[in-house]
């Protein structure tokens, strides 16, 4: 068995032709989406998230608005700049690219942000919402994971869904968002006995690690729906050979660059599985695509609540909430 490959870029491009057209009527309202990102320090990788945010926002006629303090801010001046973008009823998305400098307390900082314009959704009073299934906004990654699974019409309600990993940030809003569509969840962790085993009972897995293919492919129960969340780079040549050794052109293209980017499901596993998704071009793309949403979504929510939706409750804006 070959299994179907749940193109994530697919995906984002169909949700960003939605939104667009959304943006485009709020807009005509006189509402346009706006996100502010506030990116601290000149960290190279977080420099280039940020960049490709703002370019998203561009690509789909929002407002965007970027704020770079320098490295040495402290948090009163970080809760400065954050309650300034609270007022700011221009502002929908407030997005803190994370990591920020030793000396701020990140925590106090993401919980300074409006519930309302907490488009990342790391806000407890979010969390809060998503726990008891009322509408809110939801962590960009495991929402882009139910759009994924709904987009490509897999049976979620009766499933046996198996999460692998527990961070605030994937591992348990993933969970509580497959619950919330009646799957039967087992969420694991570092201290989980027999993972073989219960990986094995699932229908979807779930896999958010942090392990380059550490779930293999004789884990996976023959046509079970695999959503691979983990980005890992390996430079390690014997690793790679291992990773790779039934696919010569990823194997060719690592020995040529020296790197290549790893799920934390074995690559054999598209043999096993009955539809994955691929690293890259997977759940990767979808984080954008929720963040973009949850801005349109905030947007809405916040400034048009008069205004009737325009795409469908099963849409990217509607998928936060349950
Ligand atoms: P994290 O905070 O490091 O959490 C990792 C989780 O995996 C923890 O709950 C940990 O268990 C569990 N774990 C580690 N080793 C395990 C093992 N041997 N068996 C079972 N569970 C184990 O990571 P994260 O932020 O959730 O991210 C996970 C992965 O997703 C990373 O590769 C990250 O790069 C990727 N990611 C990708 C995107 C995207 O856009 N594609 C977005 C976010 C994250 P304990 O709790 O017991 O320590």
């Amino acid at each position: 068995m070959t299994a179907r490959i749940l193109d994530g870029t697919k995906i984002r491009d169909e949700i960003f032709a939605e939104l667009k057209d959304e943006v485009a009527i709020l807009t005509s309202t006189g509402i346009r989406p706006g996100l502010a990102a506030v990116l601290v320090g000149e960290n190279p990788a977080s420099q280039l998230y940020v960049k490709s945010k703002i370019a998203a926002c561009e690509q789909l006629g929002m407002a965007s608005g970027l704020l770079t303090p320098d490295a040495s801010i402290s948090t009163m001046g970080m809760l400065a700049i954050v309650e300034d973008l609270n007022r700011d009823n221009d502002t929908d998305g407030i997005l803190i690219q994370l990591p920020l400098p030793a000396q701020v307390d990140t925590k106090r900082i993401l919980e300074a942000v409006d519930p309302a314009k907490d488009v990342d959704g790391f806000h407890p009073v979010n969390l809060g919402r998503l726990v008891s299934g009322r509408p809110g906004l939801v962590a960009c990654t495991p929402a882009g994971c139910m759009e994924i699974l709904r987009r490509n019409e897999i049976a979620i309600e009766g499933a046996n869904a198996v999460v692998l990993g527990r961070s605030d940030i994937v591992g348990k809003p993933m969970a509580l968002l497959l619950m919330h569509a009646n799957a039967t969840v087992t969420i694991c962790h570092s201290k989980t006995r027999d993972l073989p085993d219960v990986v094995r009972r699932a229908d979807i897995v779930v896999a958010a690690m942090g392990k380059a293919g550490f779930v293999q492919a004789d884990w996976i129960k023959p046509g079970a729906a695999v959503i691979d969340v983990g980005t890992n780079r390996v430079t390690d040549a014997a690793e790679a050979e291992k990773l790779f050794r039934s696919f010569p052109a990823r194997l060719e293209k690592f020995r040529a660059k020296g790197n290549a980017l790893v799920g934390d499901v074995h690559p054999d596993a598209v043999n096993v599985a009955g539809a994955l998704t691929p690293v890259p071009g997977g759940v990767g793309p979808m984080t954008i695509t929720m963040l973009m949403s949850n801005t349109v979504k905030a947007a809405r929510m916040r400034r048009a609540k008069a205004i009737p939706r325009t795409i469908s409750a099963g849409g990217p804006s509607g998928a936060g909430a349950r």
